[in-house]
This record gives C-alpha cells, structure tokens and sequence, in this order.
C-alpha cells in the first residue's frame, strides 16, 4: 500500500538502526521526547525503542488528547449532562477516562444521564438538527487537529441558525506545552529533553514554522515525523544529528503531509471562531498560558460555558496513579505500581490506560513491558 510498506520495510529498518547506533557518541546521552501519542502508539507498536543504542532514550510526551485533559474538566461534563434536560455528545475514548467520586462519562450514562458516542462533531449537529426541541452539547477535545471541525460545526450552526446547539470548548494548544516542558527542565519532576519529535497531525495544520520559537527560545531541535515505524527511526537520526552539531532548527521529516505555511484555510477558520484563553490546565502540566481556545464573543450562543454558567474547578487525580508524571517525561508506565494489575485498558484508572495513544495503553497492548521484564529477570 502506498505510504504505507514502503516506510515499514525491516531491511530498511535494520539500515537505519546502524546509522543511528554510528551517529551516537558514546560519551552522551540522547532523550528525546515524542510529543505525539501517535509516536508512543507507534514506537511501541514497531519495538523501535529496542533498535536504539543503551544511550538514546525516547520520553513520551503529553500528546494524547483524552490523557492531557484535567480531571475537573470531565467533572463539569458530568454535572451539566447530570444536572441539565440536554444530550451530551462525545468522543468514544472521552467516555471512559475516570473522573472524580470514582464516576465517568460512562458510568453517568448508566445512572440515566443522557450522552451518547459520536464519530464526529457532524453528529452531534445532525443529532440537533433532527431533535430541535431538546439541547444538544457537543463536548469538545482534542488539540490544533480537531479544532478546526468543531470551528466549521459551530459556524454552520450559525448559518442553519440553530438553537439548540453548543460547545464545550476544550481544545489546546502544542507549541506552548512543548515551550513549558523544554522550559522547566530542571525543575522537580521535569526531566531535560535534548530534543523533540515533533507532531504530525497538528503540524498539518499549523505547519512547521508553529515550533521555530520554541527551538529558537529552549534551544532544543524539533523534527517533525510521520507516524510510520521509518517515519520514527529516520526522525530520531535527525535530531542526533542536529544535537551532534550543536544545532537547534525546525526540521521536517513528514514532508509528504506537513508544509511550514500549514493549512492556512484551517488556520483562518480556527481564527474565526475561537480565541486564546488566558491560562488552561493540562493534567499533569498545571496551568499553561495562552494554551487553549475558547469560543469567541460573536459565536458565544453556541457556548456552552457561557449558556449553562459551567465554572471550572480544579479536582485531584486517583493517588495511585502516575499519569501527571508520565505526561511531563519524568516516569514510564512501568514505574506505576498498578499498571497492568489495577490499571488495565478494560479497566482504566488513569487517562493514559484509557486511549490506544495514551502511554500506558501502548505499553501494556503491544507487551513491551513484559519483555522488559523478562530481561531484567535474565540480568
Ligand atoms: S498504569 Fe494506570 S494508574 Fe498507572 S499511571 Fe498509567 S493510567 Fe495511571
């Protein structure tokens, strides 16, 4: 298949690894962090981390959209579909990251709140288009990728001049997590990166030239790689080279989606609809400046923030659960004592069980952390 086999080919795979293991110095260490789940999902998925030499490390970031939302933020989902005659609609994933008072969007359902499952945000406004008398909230997630259909589904509302349609913003924003990590890297908990895998999905839209600050600013190389186990491979060469040579530049390993205008339609339409919040919290990553968008005043009808007063309030995560450190690169899946006891993909206790892109989730389906275990044992 085209795109496909020919950036998963083994011989090829097995070139690369040589090439990587030659470009190592021996006297340093190389962390490199995949911003994306899609990286994680991938890196897991192909065994890549066993292809690197003992001294390049891949740290998986806070790119999985469900893993990254806050714990209260899930919580005011429930209160309003609980507490409101309106119907709620979501991402699959988004219904079973656990919230506060051991509940979840699931599990409300099952008391008789009404939220249902989309594929899209087009469902949710077909779903309002088809019953006007009842509301219809659309609960939005997700980062600079899927904020431009919810931008098109609310200004289509507009057109259709529905009533009963609303948003519950919450998408955010890559470069300033990315600026906030690679800017506390000494900080407790932080963890230095040397350099970055830049994501591919989101660079699509906002283009390679979105991250040029962040490098310039920390210092640190970003290259920008496609979600193939090759994509990967030939993206961590890159960035040792850059960190060889003293470099820091934007580079772009996904050439074949990823320009550095972006897509300058998409760009417009997110300008159009939303604007920056001042501050945002990601789990794990606290309060981040200009980090998410919320609905601008002239499409504030369809807000539903602003429609249902929903204020939001900070909630503790389960305290076994390791998530905030897993998503700012300080610890791996395995250093949480219940994965893979407690904490299963059939029964998540943290976000990042929860979705095939979260890091616990790509460790525990793909086994890697059984193998490694078997290798400790053999040591
Ligand atoms: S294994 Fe589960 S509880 Fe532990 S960090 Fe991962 S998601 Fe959280």
């Amino acid at each position: 298949m085209k795109h496909v086999d020919e950036y998963r080919d083994g011989a090829v795979a097995l070139v690369l690894a040589e090439k990587i293991a030659r470009a190592a110095l021996a006297q340093r260490q190389y962390r490199l962090m995949e911003f994306c789940g899609g990286h994680t999902h991938a890196i897991a998925r192909y065994g890549i981390a066993d292809l690197l030499p003992a001294n390049v490390s891949m740290i998986h970031g806070p790119g999985c959209p469900v893993c990254v939302l806050p714990v209260g933020r899930i919580d005011n989902a429930i209160e309003l579909a609980a507490q409101h005659p309106l119907t709620l609609c979501t991402y699959a994933d988004t219904l079973r990251v656990p919230a506060s008072k051991r509940l979840s969007l699931m599990q409300a359902k099952a008391r008789g709140a009404d939220i249902r499952m989309v594929y899209s945000v087009a469902d949710a406004l077909r779903l309002a288009q088809d019953h006007p008398d009842r509301e219809t909230v659309f609960f939005a997630i997700g980062f600079e990728t899927t904020a431009p259909s919810t931008a098109l589904a609310i200004r289509t509302a507009d057109r259709l001049q529905l009533k009963n349609f609303s948003v519950f913003c919450n998408h955010v924003l890559t470069p300033p997590a990315m600026a906030a990590i690679l800017g506390a890297p000494q900080a407790p908990g932080m963890v230095g990166i040397d350099g970055v895998v830049g994501p591919g999905h989101v660079s699509c839209v906002i283009g390679s030239r979105a991250y040029e600050q962040v490098a310039e600013k920390y210092c640190r190389p970003v290259v920008i790689a496609g979600f193939e186990p090759l994509d990967v491979m030939q993206t961590v060469l890159m960035l040792m080279r850059q960190i060889n040579q003293n470099r820091h530049e934007v580079e772009n390993e996904y050439t074949r989606a990823v320009t550095r205008e972006g897509n300058t339609k998409a760009q417009e339409l997110i300008a159009d609809v939303f604007e920056l919040r001042r501050s945002f919290e990601w789990r794990g990553l606290g309060e981040i400046a200009y980090s998410a968008y919320r609905i601008r005043p002239g499409y504030g009808r369809f807000d539903a923030e602003r429609r249902y007063g929903i204020a939001y309030r900070r909630a503790a995560e389960n305290k076994a659960c390791e998530c905030g450190a897993i998503l700012r690169g300080a610890k791996q899946p395995r250093d949480c004592r219940v994965f893979g006891t407690g904490c299963t993909p059939e029964n998540p206790l943290g976000a990042c069980m929860v979705s095939s892109e979260g890091a616990c989730a790509a460790h525990y389906s793909y086994g890697r952390f059984r193998e490694a275990a078997m290798a400790e044992t053999a040591i």
